[in-house]
């Protein structure tokens, strides 16, 4: 099974002709809700393949955390350890989108900086049931950290996604990482190196695994990703296909879901085949748009990818 400890998030859209100026009002003219967060992306995605699959999280005492609940439940995903808490609201992002594609974003995390360690020790026996634990940065570092500790010391693997990237993360986190995989623009803050090719990429994913990671993969849109590991620390460029890109929103997530599936059950794979297999995945993800609304199921595939 894989656990995911991470963030939910509404996505609250509206699409305008142009952003409004301060003070200003302006029609739009579509709005929409998405479920978003990058945890519950990753957990959904793996869910999608066919995983086991459980959330840890915590959303609102309200209607969005309701909605989102219901969302992970129609999704197959369980939320035995989905809290709510009066507390906070559900973490929210509002989108404003304009016919050029731009946008602006306020994310207000809420209920997830209250998910803590003490639920975490309440969902230990999910967590220690585990094949593969998958956790991000959308929640507080500390519960973070801690997560990626109870899986280690229960032999679980971990796989690491540090979004959004913070310039002096912990180095625990690098030793915690049985798998450490991030986007360019993720590489370049927490290397500070420039990051805008295979190569340097390539560079990027050595310094990152020389801070004790097992295997660190940097992801490249369009041109894949590299991989680089303790056993082979050569770094290698993984192909993906060409595609019409409709949205890319969250293909990264896609990406890290689908390679979380194909750790918990297919472990025997190479791992440059699964990130071929996970490139795939996410390929087909960037085709349609919306975040969630763009993941394929298991029965859209090919089966040689399972
Ligand atoms: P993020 O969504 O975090 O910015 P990337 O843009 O690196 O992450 O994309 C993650 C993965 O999604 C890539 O490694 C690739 O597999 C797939 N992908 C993204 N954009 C494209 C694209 N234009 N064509 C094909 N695959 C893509």
């Amino acid at each position: 099974a894989v656990v995911v400890v991470g963030s939910c998030m509404t996505d609250l859209v509206s699409l305008t002709a142009r952003l409004p100026k301060i003070g200003e009002t302006i029609h739009g003219h579509k709005f929409f809700i998405g479920f978003g967060g990058k945890g519950a992306n990753q957990c959904v995605q793996a869910a999608r393949l066919g995983a086991k699959t459980s959330m840890v999280c915590k959303v609102g005492k309200d209607s969005f955390g309701n909605d989102y609940i219901e969302n992970l439940k129609q999704n197959g995903i369980s939320t035995e350890f989905t809290y709510q808490t009066k507390d906070a609201a559900t973490g929210a992002a509002s989108i404003i989108v304009n016919d050029e594609g731009q946008n602006i974003i306020v994310i207000v995390a809420g209920a997830n900086l209250l998910l803590n360690t003490e639920d975490l020790r309440e969902a230990a026996s999910v967590i220690s049931r585990a094949k593969v634990m998958v956790c991000q940065l959308e929640i507080t570092p500390a519960t973070s950290l801690e997560a990626l500790t109870m899986a280690r010391n229960c032999g679980v693997k971990t796989l690491f996604n540090p979004a959004p990237a913070i310039a002096d993360l912990a180095p625990q986190f690098y030793a915690l990482s049985d798998v450490f995989c991030c986007n360019e623009s993720e590489a370049e803050i927490l290397t500070g190196l420039t990051v805008s090719s295979p190569e340097e990429a390539g560079k990027a994913a050595l310094v990152l695994l020389r801070r004790g990671c097992q295997v660190v993969v940097i992801t490249l849109g369009a041109e894949g990703c590299m991989m680089v590991s303790q056993t082979d620390p050569v770094p290698k460029h993984v192909h993906t296909e060409k595609v019409k890109a409709v949205d890319t929103t969250g293909a990264g997530d896609s990406f890290v879901g689908a390679l979380a599936f194909y750790l918990a059950y297919h472990p025997h794979l190479s791992l440059e085949e699964m990130l071929q297999r996970s490139n795939r995945i996410a390929a087909v993800s960037v085709q349609t748009a919306g975040t969630q609304t763009s993941y394929p199921f298991k029965e859209d595939l090919p089966p040689t990818l399972f």
